[in-house]
């Protein structure tokens, strides 16, 4: 039986596996497809992390993973494919109806069922998709999710960034090294993004804003030739066309939770995201929540490591 089982290996994660190592924890990671850390892989740049500014996002998480590795954290690459609670009737808590686990019993898609005391789910969340005509056909031809990742094949060409998020601004910032224009397509007339890379974009000539603007359609033969997009103005809204060769959409992102919509006695949110607050303690006793997938205002790397160190203190203490 282990004390704790940590699913996902992004810098929430990582900083679980670090505090639970050293507060003698015997306890494992689970990591689907490992291709960097977490979503933060992705990043062209992470500013905002104290005392490490300037780094690449990918290279910050190998920097966290390595910490780990040296610490002696095993890892097990695999898909979580169930998590059940199993409860003896003599575990009802006194305070509530709800029964409390005596350990947690783990599937994975490798065959494996594993037995744990706890759990800290920091599984983080995947890129929102926008449904719109011509995303899933041209997906890897011309729509991209990840500017890091595909930006290179765009040198000197046109291409669009769609959202206003910190993602949005970055991707669009990042583009704008490669590519000869960069059409940065958002909804609304205000960005969400930080004020500074606001001022970033507002300070490159080869980025255009188009506000108000709901992309409709992906269109091309082969590969990607252009977007379509619904722009609202004064007499109502009309359609535009623009010349792209490639796709970047930034919307945001939805939690991975869909293994979790079943436990009894586990709250979600309507959005699907893990309720819980700074403590990171769920509604069900023995299961932890970090990073991305909580309930919280800020999805940053620096509070899904604050997440990670909490909860793996949190468990501890709850193992006794
Ligand atoms: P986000 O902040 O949720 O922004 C998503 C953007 O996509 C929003 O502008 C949203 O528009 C737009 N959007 C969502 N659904 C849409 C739809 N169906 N059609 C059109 N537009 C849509 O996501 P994010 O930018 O990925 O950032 C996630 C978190 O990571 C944030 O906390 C962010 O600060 C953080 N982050 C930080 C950094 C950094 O510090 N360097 C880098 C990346 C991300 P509305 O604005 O109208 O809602």
């Amino acid at each position: 039986m282990l004390d704790l089982i940590i699913i996902g290996s992004g810098p929430a994660g990582l900083s679980a596996a670090i505090y639970g190592i050293r507060a003698n924890l015997n306890l494992l990671v689970i990591e689907k497809d490992y291709e960097g850390t977490g979503q933060v892989a992705l990043s062209s740049c992470v500013d905002n992390y104290l005392g490490l500014p300037g780094l690449d996002g990918y290279s910050m998480g190998e920097q966290f993973r390595q910490h780990a590795v040296d610490f002696g954290v095993e890892f097990l690459e695999a898909a979580v494919t169930g998590i059940e609670p199993v409860c003896h009737t003599e575990n009802i808590a006194t305070t509530s109806d709800n029964l409390v686990p005596d350990f947690f019993q783990v599937t994975t898609s490798d065959g494996h069922t594993l037995e744990t005391k706890t759990i800290i789910y920091a599984a983080g969340a995947t890129h929102r998709k926008l449904d719109v005509p011509g995303e899933a056909r041209f997906d890897t031809k011309g729509v991209s999710y990840c500017a890091t990742c595909d930006g290179a094949f765009y040198r000197n060409k046109t291409t669009a960034v769609i959202g206003g998020g910190d993602t949005a601004l970055d991707d669009a910032l990042y583009l704008s090294g490669i590519c000869e224009k960069v059409y940065l397509v958002h909804r609304r007339d205000t960005f969400r993004a930080a004020e500074i890379t606001i001022k970033k974009v507002m300070e490159k000539d080869n980025i255009e804003l188009v506000l108000n603007s709901t992309l409709s359609e992906i269109v091309g033969e082969e590969k990607v030739s252009g977007i379509r997009i619904n722009q609202k103005n004064a007499d109502g809204s009309e359609e535009k066309n623009l010349a792209v060769s490639g796709v970047f959409i930034a919307a945001g992102s939805k939690p991975e939770t869909g293994i979790l919509e079943k436990i009894s006695g586990l709250n979600l949110n309507d959005a699907g995201y893990v309720i819980a607050d700074e403590s990171c303690i769920t509604s069900l006793p023995g299961f932890f929540v970090a990073g991305d997938v909580r309930t919280k205002t800020l999805r940053q790397v620096i509070t899904a490591v604050a997440d990670g160190a909490i909860a793996a203190t949190a468990a501890s203490h709850y193992i006794g």
